[in-house]
């Protein structure tokens, strides 16, 4: 059963500047979240540890995709 192809999943997209430079971008809230916690884990350990997913989700930005 699957419920990922539905047009709502997909009306957005999620950005997070992370103050190092990089652009983290993920197509879900999961997406965004597992991608900038394994970039926190890899490139900044010491902030890993303070951040969790709802931080990331306040920092990060929801673009509308055209
Ligand atoms: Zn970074």
């Amino acid at each position: 059963m699957s419920t990922a192809d539905g047009p709502k999943e997909f009306e957005f997209h999620w950005v997070l500047d992370c103050p190092c430079g990089e652009t983290l971008t993920g197509l879900t809230e999961d997406e965004i979240v597992e991608v900038s916690l394994a970039h926190l884990g890899a490139k900044h350990p010491d902030m890993a540890e303070a951040y969790e997913r709802e931080h990331i989700l306040f920092m990060a930005r929801r673009l509308i995709r055209s």
